[in-house]
């Protein structure tokens, strides 16, 4: 019987394209085939390292269909690499769904390490990182994401979450309901890029800062919540 194809998750740069390991990049040239999101933004990253491979594009409109295609690509010894349009694939993107199936038929899945923009985030926030709770994007309705908020600061931890620039100010609008003015709060934006930067303060000094000001390219939000949060009640739907 053939034996089964591996599944490697490889890691690519946030934005930066010296933030590759060289084991990723190994991996990326050894593999029979490489499954990525939108395959215009890996033949850039490919090129960039002068590697050329085939390339099967998986993302949340034809993951159903590709899964099975997949699964059986790795049942046939194929090797593969999942890559995401940027850092670690299936962090808030469709390759959880890939991984899990491949699990599900005892394929082996190997993880490299590499960059993501949470712990970019949450090392250099100044917040406390000896817990945090992570939410990837928040649920889009107030309601929703007022009571994902509260049960998240319930916890005492860092909060860490992404969210679109265009929304940024509208959230923090939003966590002012939830949390009091005066809790730390970060925006990370646009890491290991040219414009790279972080907005630190209370909710209030942040919500202040930023009102008059676009806020441009990709973002990560990050709160400490206070102890008073604790005692917030939690309110059901
Ligand atoms: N797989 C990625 C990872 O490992 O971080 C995340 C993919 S998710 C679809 C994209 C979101 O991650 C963006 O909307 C933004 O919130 C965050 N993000 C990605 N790159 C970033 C960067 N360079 N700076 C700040 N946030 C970033």
């Amino acid at each position: 019987m053939l034996e089964k194809g591996i599944l490697y998750l490889v890691p690519t740069p946030i934005g930066n394209l010296e933030d590759i390991t060289l084991r990723a990049l190994r991996i990326l040239k050894e593999v029979d085939l490489i499954v990525c999101e939108d395959t215009r933004q890996t033949i850039k990253l490919l090129n960039n390292f002068q590697i050329k491979k085939p390339l099967l594009s998986f993302y949340t409109y034809n993951q159903s269909r590709r899964i099975p295609k997949i699964i059986e690509e790795l049942e046939n010894s194929k090797n593969l690499a999942l890559v995401s349009d940027s850092g670690t694939p299936g962090i808030s993107d469709p390759g959880y769904f890939l991984i899990k199936a491949a699990i599900e038929n005892n394929i082996q899945v190997i993880s490299l390490p590499g960059p993501n923009a949470v712990l970019t985030s949450l090392v250099a926030s100044g917040l406390a990182t000896n817990g945090f709770v992570f939410l990837g994007f928040l649920k889009r309705k107030p309601g929703k994401m007022r009571k994902e908020l509260q049960r998240a600061g319930a916890l005492g931890k860092t909060i860490v979450f992404y969210e679109s620039p265009l929304r940024t100010k509208k959230t923090l609008s939003l966590c002012r309901e939830v949390f009091p003015g005066g809790i730390k709060v970060v925006i990370a934006r646009e890491l290991t890029k040219k414009f790279e930067e972080f907005i630190r303060g209370s909710l209030d000094e942040v919500i202040n800062r930023i009102k008059d000001r676009e806020i441009k390219g990709e973002v990560v939000i990050l709160i400490e919540p206070d102890e008073n949060v604790k005692s917030k009640e939690i309110i059901d739907d």
